[in-house]
Formats: C-alpha cells, structure tokens, sequence
C-alpha cells in the first residue's frame, strides 16, 4: 500500500494545466504532467482499501492500488507492466478518460479522492520516455485470420489482443487515417495525435495490418470478408448524429458537430483547406449540447478566436454537490461538471430549447429558443422567449447508432431496440462475428471502448480456437451449415 496515514497529511494534488491566455492561441495539449516527487507523493494516499470499490470504478478493472503503491515506492518499470495488464493505452485514457474511478476511490466518501488518473498519465509517458513500451509481436502464429472492422479504440484494442493471441488481423478503417474518434473527434489540445500515431505504429510493428481508405460494405463487401477472415470484430462506432428538426435548420452555417471537429483536427494535422470551411473565427457561435462534443467544439471555437460562444444544454444545470439520494457513493455522481473548455470562456445556458434558425441570404444569422422546466415534459416557462445573434450553429446533441446500411445489412447482424448491433457477451447473431464498442453499447467512453474491445477479443478467440478443435474453417463455412 501507498505511506501508512499519508492520506491523513498530503493533500489531493491536481494535473496542472497551460494558462488560459497561452493555451487559446494554439493546439497543444494543455495538461501538463507533475513533478515525479509530488506524483509519487499523490500515489502515497492511496489506502490499499481491503476492497478497493475503484477497480469497480474503473470499466477496465485496472489494478490502481498497485501502481499507486509501485510509483510511490519509486518502481515505475513494474508500475507500467501493471498497468498494461488491464489497458491497451493508458496514454488515451491517462489524458481523456473522466475516471469514473476517482468518485469510487474509498476516500471520495468524506475527502478528495487520489488522483488517479493523473498518476496513470505519468506512468505511461515515464514508459515511453525511458523506452520501456516497445513493439511485442507474438512468440507464434496459430494460423488464423480475424478482421476488424473501424479503428477506434473499441476496434484497436480488439485487434491488440487478438494478435497477442496469435491470430493474424487486419484493421479495416473508411477514413484516411487510424484511431476513429481519437483521431477525428477528440482535438489535439486534448490528446495529441502524435501520441496515437506512436501507438499505431507500435501495433503495427507487433504485425497488425491496417487498411485504411476502406469502407467495408462499399469498398469490401461482407461475402468478401467472410471468404478471407476466420472471425470478424464489428468496431463502427456510433455514428449517427441526432438532428434538430426546427425551422431554418437547412441554412447555411448549421452543422453537425463532427463535421466542424474533423475540419479542425485536419487542419492541425496540415491537410488541404476543404472546398467549404466551417468556421468560428469572428463569428457568433452558437453550439447545442452540453456534452463531451459540445465541450470540444467550444474549445476549437475559443481557438478561432469568435465574437462569441454560448453553449445551451437541454437538461436543467445539475447540482454542484454529489445528490446523495440520486447516485450514493460510489456510483458515479450526476453533477455540474467544468471542461477545461469552459474555463477558457463561452456562456452556459441550461433548460434551453432552441425552437427556430433564422437566416439572412441563405446563411443561418438569429437563433430563437426559449427556457423550458425539467424533464420529462420541458414545460415551456413564460416569458422566457429569446433571440440570439448565431452565424455558427454546431449539433452536438449525441448519436443515435452505428451507420446501418451497407456493413451492418449485409453481415445480417440483429440489432437493439436502440439501433446498435445486439451483441451479448460480444457475440452477434451472426456465428463469427462479434461486435464491440459504440456500436454495441451505443455512445460511450474511450475506457468503455477499450473494456469492450479486449472482451470481444476473447470471445472471438474462444471462437477461433473452437474452429481448430472441430476442424472448422472461415465464417463463411460456418454460415454454410
Ligand atoms: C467529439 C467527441 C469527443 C469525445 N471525447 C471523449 C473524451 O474526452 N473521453 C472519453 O472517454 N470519450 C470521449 N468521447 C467518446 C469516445 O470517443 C467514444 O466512446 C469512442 O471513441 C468509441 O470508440 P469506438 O472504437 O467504438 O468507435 P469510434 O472511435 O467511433 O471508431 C469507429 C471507427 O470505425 C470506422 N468505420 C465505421 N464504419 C466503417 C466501415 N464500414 N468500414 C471501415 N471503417 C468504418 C470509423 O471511420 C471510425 O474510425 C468523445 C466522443 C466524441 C464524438
Ligand atoms: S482508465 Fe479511466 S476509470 Fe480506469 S483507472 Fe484510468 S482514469 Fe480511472
């Protein structure tokens, strides 16, 4: 365990982050990492709890106590090999994942709980720093193939495993590059995208093939897939955005989300101006949705320097405090929470129904909403009716489900009542395909996806070794019978 008592002497340290002023002006991350004394004096809190409710916490069952105890005893090399057994990348999670976690720790129930992701963040970089993460291929082959479909984290963590096992795997992405929604969703002053090509080539080196510019169902069908791959890892994602069906809604400058986050992480990453830039720069911005993608999008926005940003969010504004009757300890508390977007600046408005755009020549210039009470009717308030200056409006309202046409109707997978593909245990109704991710659980997180990611391995390793003992061969076969 961490220092006997050291949680009753040193208090919680958080990450420190980049002034406001200086980070606005540019991409790069904004966390920054704490001296080695103070981490190692922030793993020393850690109780070793004789139940340790974090690893509930925690969808990848990390073993925190462990390396909590190995950083404080300065052993950072047995403190990474710990770490890695649970995670795939704890330098994706290390930098984004909300910890769900922290509020489990024993010690969130009457003081701050340790900080644990700060401390995950630190071993990994450490890791990579002293060279300790280096490519492990497999000792053999066993002879099987598997394909997995979408490189998110959900889909390179299913193959990460699955080449551990042995099997042979190919990773199918549509979009130029890897790493779906670290890619093209998550901006770099969030997670830089050096730090995911690292671990790209990293798998790569272990011997995954990757095969980008393939939207498998267009570019591939699935009787294709079938011919060729022993097993099959659905990994597409949610991405299906939810609409605003008002009024105006078909102006110029209304768009989803996603499509202004990829245009600025591509431009981070030099490519070619698009034929029709989405821009914030000058402009008043408005973004609706107060989620993980609206906070990005107003973080990318503060960095194009706009007139002005409001964010509006449906829901009432939560209560800053853990409601104790609603989510005890140590479920994870439905509370007010900060972006570190937010403290760059941009209003907040809560309770707010946005009713009506209304354009000027075509292109989106006046937002009209009005204040609504708490759900489930959104009763309109009175008298709360509002127009705002908005010549940007962004739509970041969540997903609905994984694109269904093409992959998805040609495999013949069932899907939920939700519209994401019905995968228990990680197995599809199709016989040698399984699904993982968003596009199984619906939107979620990275750790979710990775979680997801390495069970769907083991199911479909489970299957794969199967075949051998019967003799079998491809799924195609399977379907056959
Ligand atoms: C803007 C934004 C910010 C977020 N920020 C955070 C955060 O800070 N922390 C956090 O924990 N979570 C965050 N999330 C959620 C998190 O990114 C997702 O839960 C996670 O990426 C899901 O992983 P996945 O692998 O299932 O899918 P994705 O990351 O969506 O990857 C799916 C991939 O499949 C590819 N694909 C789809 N169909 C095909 C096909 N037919 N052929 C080939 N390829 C295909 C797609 O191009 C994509 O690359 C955020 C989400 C968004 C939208
Ligand atoms: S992956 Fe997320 S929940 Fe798990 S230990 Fe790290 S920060 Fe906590």
């Amino acid at each position: 365990m961490g220092e006997l008592g050291a949680f009753l002497k040193i208090a919680r340290q958080n990450g420190l982050k980049r002034p406001v002023p200086e980070r606005v002006n540019d991409f790069r991350e904004y966390q920054q990492r704490l001296p080695v004394a103070d981490i190692r004096a922030q793993g020393a809190r850690c109780m070793a709890c004789g139940v340790p409710f974090c690893h509930q916490g925690c969808p990848l069952g990390n073993l925190i106590p462990d390396w909590n105890d190995l950083v404080y005893r300065d052993r950072w090399r047995e403190a990474i090999d710990a770490l890695h057994a649970t995670n795939n990348f704890p330098e994706f999670t290390g930098r984004i994942c909300p910890a769900p976690c922290e509020p489990a720790c024993v010690l969130a129930i009457n003081d701050d709980p340790v900080t644990i992701k700060e401390i995950e963040v630190s071993i990994i970089d450490r890791a990579f720093a002293e060279g300790w993460v280096v490519p492990r291929p497999p000792s053999a082959r066993t002879g099987r193939t598997a394909a997995v479909i979408g490189s998110g984290p959900a889909g390179l963590a299913a193959a990460a495993e699955l080449n551990k096992f042995g099997h042979s795997v190919t990773v199918f992405e549509r979009n130029d590059r890897v790493g779906g929604l670290l890619r093209y969703g998550v901006p770099d002053f969030k997670l830089d995208k050096a730090v995911v090509q690292r671990r790209v080539d990293i798998l790569a080196a272990e011997g995954i093939e990757f095969e980008t510019g393939v939207d498998v169902g267009r570019d591939i069908s699935a009787d294709d897939l079938r011919e060729r791959f022993d097993a099959i890892v659905i990994a597409t994602g949610s991405t299906v955005p939810r609409d605003l069906p008002v009024p105006g809604r078909e102006l110029d400058g209304v768009h989803f989300a996603m499509d202004y986050l990829e245009q600025r992480n591509r431009f981070v990453a030099g490519d070619a101006a698009p034929e029709r830039p989405i821009s914030a720069a000058g402009k008043h911005v408005v973004i609706i949705g107060g989620g993980d993608t609206g906070a990005d999008c107003l973080g990318n926005s503060h960095r194009e320097h706009p007139a002005s940003v409001t964010q509006f969010e449906l829901m009432p504004e939560p209560p800053h405090e853990r409601p104790d009757a609603l989510t005890p300890w140590p479920a994870w508390p439905l509370i007010y929470r900060t972006a570190p977007a937010h403290e760059e600046g941009g209003e907040r408005r809560f309770a707010v129904m946005s009713t009506e755009l209304v354009g000027r020549d075509g292109r989106v210039a006046e937002l009209h909403g009005h204040e609504v009470g708490p759900p489930p009717d959104f009763a309109r308030r009175e008298g709360s009716e509002f127009k705002l200056p908005a010549e940007l409006v962004l739509l970041a309202m969540g997903f609905l489900h994984p694109r269904q046409v093409g992959l998805l109707q040609q495999l013949g997978v069932e899907l939920d009542d939700r519209g994401n593909v019905r995968a228990d245990n990680h197995a599809s109704s199709v016989p040698g395909v399984f699904a993982a991710g968003d596009a199984r659980r619906g939107q979620s997180l990275i750790v979710w996806a990775i979680a997801e990611g390495r069970q769907a391995a083991r199911a479909a390793d489970r299957h794969l070794t199967a075949l051998d003992q019967h003799g079998e061969d491809r799924v195609g076969a399977l379907l056959s019978r």
